[in-house]
This record gives C-alpha cells, sequence and structure tokens, in this order.
C-alpha cells in the first residue's frame, strides 16, 4: 500500500487515507491528524496557504 503524502497545508507526514472514491481509483481522501486538513488526491493544491510554523504552533493536538 502506497503511504498517504504529506499533508500539502501544513507539511506533516502525520497523514492517513480516510476514503476512496466510489469508483474504484478515481482519488483518495486523505486527512491530516495534524492540522485536520481533509483533502482529495484530485484537488489542485497549488494555491493553498501554506503557514507551517503557524499551524504547528496552533494546531490542537487532540492526541495529547
Ligand atoms: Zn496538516
Amino acid at each position: 500500500m502506497k503511504a498517504a503524502p504529506a499533508c500539502p497545508r501544513c507539511d506533516s507526514t502525520k497523514t492517513r487515507k480516510v476514503a476512496d472514491s466510489p469508483i474504484k481509483g478515481k482519488w483518495e481522501l486523505y486527512a491530516c491528524d495534524y492540522c485536520h486538513y481533509v483533502w482529495r488526491s484530485t484537488e489542485d493544491l497549488t494555491g493553498i496557504d501554506k503557514r507551517v510554523e503557524y499551524l504547528r504552533q496552533k494546531a490542537v493536538h487532540v492526541w495529547e
């Protein structure tokens, strides 16, 4: 199984796949455990506001 990509918003690698498309292989849905961002593999993420430092400081860490 392919590893989930790093979070496009906070660069965390604490990400996981949460769902597959109903039509197999169309897209995957990923979630970041760090900043709770959720995205599809087919989304255009180039314009995303990357606030890495801000998010790492402000993220609510539910597992702590
Ligand atoms: Zn994130």
